[in-house]
């Protein structure tokens, strides 16, 4: 009994907050982990700016329900779903993944969500549970799964070491010199074959 867990922003779809702080033309929401580790204070610092802007859930959903997931991606998650049970972990909320769920055809996905009030203006989050992804997978080993994981960047390396195996898709750089442990994907067919692998040598 397999589980392939895979990280959503950077694997499937691009960094939502990226894209969407293109879409609407406003820089200052590019922020991201990286230049702001402490990620209340990030969360806090991008809801002000959303209300500064005046922009409501529905405003952000309409942005983000134009993005697409990244070229080949609904094929390479169809193709998995054929062969695996495939669970998405992320960071991201259930209120911005939606229209793009649409896209890859509404998979399991275990995130966190938002709060809003009555206009519909996002006024905080609530994460389901702090470590998600790494408790996730620690839980379904303990039902008897065989679990690979896949992921980009550092909120993926709890549940990477968690898993029989770990697999880096298209990572930066630093996290590939810090985490010389796992292969390296950075193409789907790669990707793929990676996964199929690491379910031989764990089996
Ligand atoms: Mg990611």
């Amino acid at each position: 009994m397999k589980i392939v867990c895979l990280d959503l922003e950077g694997v499937l779809v691009p960094e939502i907050w990226i894209a969407f702080s293109e879409r609407a033309g406003i820089p200052e929401l590019r922020k991201t982990t990286r230049d702001e580790p402490d990620y209340d204070i990030l969360m806090k610092y991008r809801l002000d700016i959303l209300a500064k802007h005046g922009l409501t859930l529905a405003n952000i959903q309409e942005v983000i329900s134009e993005m697409r997931p990244l070229p080949g991606a609904c094929e390479f998650l169809a193709w998995l779903r054929e062969n695996y049970q495939v669970v998405i972990l992320s960071d991201t909320f259930y209120e911005f993944a939606r229209p793009l769920m649409r896209c890859l055809s509404w998979p399991t996905l275990f995130c966190h969500a938002l709060e809003t009030d009555a206009e519909g203006c996002v006024t905080g989050y609530r994460l389901r549970l702090p470590d998600q992804k790494r408790q996730a997978v620690r839980h379904f080993r303990a039902l008897n799964f065989t679990v690979v994981a896949g992921g980009d960047s550092y909120n993926d390396t709890g549940m990477l070491g968690e898993a029989h195996a770990g697999i880096l898709f298209r990572p930066p750089e630093n996290v590939i010199r810090e985490f010389p442990q796992y292969p390296v994907a950075l193409d789907y067919d790669t990707f793929f074959s990676e996964i199929e692998s690491a379910f031989a040598r764990a089996e």
